[in-house]
């Protein structure tokens, strides 16, 4: 067990979409290591590959070719129930569209996914999910329903519903694509943060140059390549 292996590693990946006759090479050829404790913004215009690598990176998609390694396993040659269990265990998801169940009040949107990890006991449950709740600067919102909050106090719900696992990875997809600018600003704040103080990884997608400044790591894509000398292999 070497101690500087990848949490996730992306090897010569290429992905092909087909609709019909046509089709769409959305990555072409991509090579990235990301390693625990590093926060890692992807940025390229709309179209370039973004939320294909990302879903490539959670095990949500597979690759056409190229090989995606988990912790140094290959997740294709996982079963299904493995690839899915390893998904809910060690990878949280952020999405642009927050994706809150509407019914549900915040306290209850946050437990969701500790539902199915039944080694907890509901006391350790309800600490976890204050915890999560509390980094994200809620506390006074437990019992609020996601229509009662402003669109950047939705996104720190679901910023805690993807830490409340205690993931290796969190994966970010546009998380403020539709935030006004100040609460983006916000938000890249609060995951640097959490990426500081909770040693939380993310990888987080963005198309807005201006968030850059704040962000450590930044690997460029555009039509399905990395920009610069780690491009990976040719066509
Ligand atoms: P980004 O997240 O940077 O906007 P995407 O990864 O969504 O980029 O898309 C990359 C390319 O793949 C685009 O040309 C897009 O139109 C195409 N694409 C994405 N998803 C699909 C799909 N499900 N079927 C067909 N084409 C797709």
């Amino acid at each position: 067990m070497a101690m500087s292996q990848a949490l996730i590693r992306l090897e010569d990946v290429h992905r092909i979409y087909r609709l019909g006759e046509t089709e769409v090479p959305a990555l072409r050829g991509i090579t990235l290591e990301l390693h625990a404790g590093e926060f890692t913004a992807l940025v390229g215009p709309s179209g370039s590959g973004k939320s294909t690598l990302l879903n490539l990176a959670g095990c949500i998609d597979e690759p056409d070719r190229g090989r995606v390694l988990v912790e140094g396993v290959d997740a294709a040659t996982l079963a299904d129930d493995a690839r899915s269990r390893l998904r809910n265990r060690k990878i949280g998801f952020i999405f642009q569209s927050f994706n809150l169940v509407p019914v549900l009040d915040v306290y209850e949107n946050v437990e969701l996914p500790l539902l199915v990890h039944s080694h907890l006991s509901k006391v350790e449950r309800r600490e976890r999910v204050h915890r999560a709740i509390d980094d994200v600067g809620l506390h006074d919102y437990a019992r609020h329903p996601p229509d009662k909050l402003s669109g950047g106090q939705r996104q720190r719900v679901a910023i805690a519903r993807a830490l409340v696992t205690q993931p290796i990875l969190v994966l970010a997809d546009e998380p403020t694509a539709n935030l006004d600018s100040e609460t983006a600003r916000r938000i890249v704040d609060l995951m640097v943060e959490l990426n500081q103080k909770r040693n939380v990884t993310f990888l987080f997608s963005t198309h807005d140059e201006k968030l850059m400044a704040r962000v450590g790591r930044h690997v460029r894509i555009r039509d399905g390549r990395l920009d610069g000398a780690a491009s990976g292999a040719a066509a």
